[in-house]
């Protein structure tokens, strides 16, 4: 299991790190830091250390941006590959939680949960393209794989497996590995956790992909729909609700009603989710017919072509497969939407309908329209008019709703303002360049 690309130096089984990095998310979820000599550890956990805030995406502006991280010893990890310690923490203005920070937000709805004595569990399954670049964005596909494929198509494979190898490290457990039916396209899985740790460790994941491909002199890129015709990156959320020990899914025959209405919370509130779940002008180039992404608000049994899929269980496996999400999301926003759109579910009562049991992409419109089986929404633009109108999804984000929505809008605006001056079409499916440009290292 040595690991060729290290240098000696840099093991950090041989030496102690000198350097702490502080790491958090922007409101994009992209992983931002600073780093500190290790020894001002402990003053980061105790009183926090100071920044500005000011050029964060979704942070405040320069007239009022001084912020404090404290540090959350709990996350603390050592990054192999780069020989120094690495933590996530909080962020607070003054000695308030800071509104705008989307741990601090997930924190929150976790809260809520917890008043009920309710705990969530959530289960990722992210997946990634690795390619070979040269300064263009005419990238070059290391192999012609597809799914499960092996060898020659699998040229990758030292990637995969030095990337699960690093994963315990970070305290991730890596389950499966494989090459996904995109050419270059990969999937690790590792195990749930706790909503808050598998957020954390989503951001942690993405570093470590990112990292060790560019020691191989390769980009590994989570962005949604990276190329025209090939499958998109998902990232399926296997989730669950616990209480006292027992999974509050699991019912006398199949799912409980908790899990039922947990569905329809998520249904009746899934186009403004979409805004969190899927936040990029890219994310609405994956989700369309003909690559397993979901398209219509509908669930079912086993079914892979719906929104919500329920997957066999034995046990206290009982789950759902929420399968719209992509990589492109903020893990901490996302989940803390989802949860309390799933809820307002619970506490509504709310059935779901739209149930399937065959594939929704061959139904046509009459069909679906008997069913009530409605579309999601088809970009970014429409699903931040959908965020808007939903009160529920708006309030798990709380004043940060506000600094997300501006930050968005902006993003959409730029690029209907791309797409006017080169007069592509609006509805173009096509991945743009300033996609490529914006969205490639997310
Ligand atoms: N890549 C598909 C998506 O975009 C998922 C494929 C799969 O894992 N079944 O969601
Ligand atoms: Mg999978
Ligand atoms: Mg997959
Ligand atoms: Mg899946």
């Amino acid at each position: 299991n040595e690991i060729k690309t290290i240098p000696e130096e840099f093991k950090t089984s041989t030496k102690k790190p000198r350097f702490l990095l502080l790491a958090f998310t922007d409101i994009n979820g992209s992983l931002k830091g600073m780093e500190i000599p290790i020894e001002r550890y402990e003053e980061a956990v105790e009183n926090g250390i100071s920044f500005d805030g000011s050029s964060i995406p979704g942070f405040e502006g320069i007239e009022d941006s001084d912020l404090i991280f404290k540090a959350d010893p709990d996350t603390y990890a050592e990054l192999p590959w780069e020989g120094i310690g690495r933590v996530y923490g909080y962020i607070y203005k003054g000695d308030k939680p800071y509104h705008a920070d989307p741990r601090g937000i997930l924190k929150k709805a976790l809260e809520e949960l917890e008043k009920k004595g309710i705990k969530a569990y959530i289960g990722p399954e992210p997946e990634f393209y690795i390619f070979k670049k040269n300064g263009t964005w005419e990238l070059h596909i290391p192999d012609n794989g597809g799914y499960f494929d092996l060898v020659a198509l699998d040229k990758a494979r030292d990637i995969r497996r030095e990337i699960a190898l690093y994963m315990p490290y970070l305290g991730l457990k890596p389950e499966v590995l494989h090459h996904e039916v995109g050419k270059a396209q990969h999937e690790i899985d590792f195990r749930y956790d706790e909503a808050l740790r598998t957020a954390d460790n989503i951001i942690s994941f993405k570093h470590v992909v990112k990292a060790v491909a560019e020691l191989h002199s390769y980009y590994a890129t989570f962005m949604p729909k990276p190329l025209y015709g090939l499958p998109g990156n998902g990232m399926h959320l296997h989730i669950s609700l616990w209480k006292d020990g027992e999974n509050i899914f699991v019912g006398e025959n199949g799912l409980s009603d908790t899990a039922l209405y947990f569905i329809g919370g998520i249904l009746k509130h899934a186009k403004a989710l979409t805004a969190l779940t899927n936040p990029t002008v890219n994310s609405y180039k994956r989700l369309v017919p003909g690559y397993e992404a979901p398209v219509y608000i509908s669930w079912g049994y086993r079914n892979r072509s719906a929104l919500i899929r329920v997957p066999a269980f034995k046990g206290s496996g009982a789950r759902i497969e929420y399968r719209c999400p992509d990589p492109s999301a903020n893990p901490y926003l996302a989940f803390a939407g989802i949860l309390m759109a799933g809820l307002d579910g619970i506490k509504r009562k709310i059935e779901p309908d739209s149930y399937v049991e065959t594939n929704v992409y061959e139904m046509d419109e009459v069909e679906r329209e008997r069913l009530g089986i409605e579309t999601l929404p088809g970009s970014l633009g429409e699903a931040l008019e959908e965020l808007k109108k939903d009160k529920t999804v708006r309030e798990a984000l709380g004043r940060a709703c506000r600094n997300f929505i501006d930050y968005k809008e902006r993003e959409w605006e730029e690029y209907l303002e791309y797409l006017s001056l080169r007069d592509i079409p609006i509805d173009t499916k096509k991945v743009t360049e300033w996609e490529l440009e914006r969205y490639f290292y997310v």
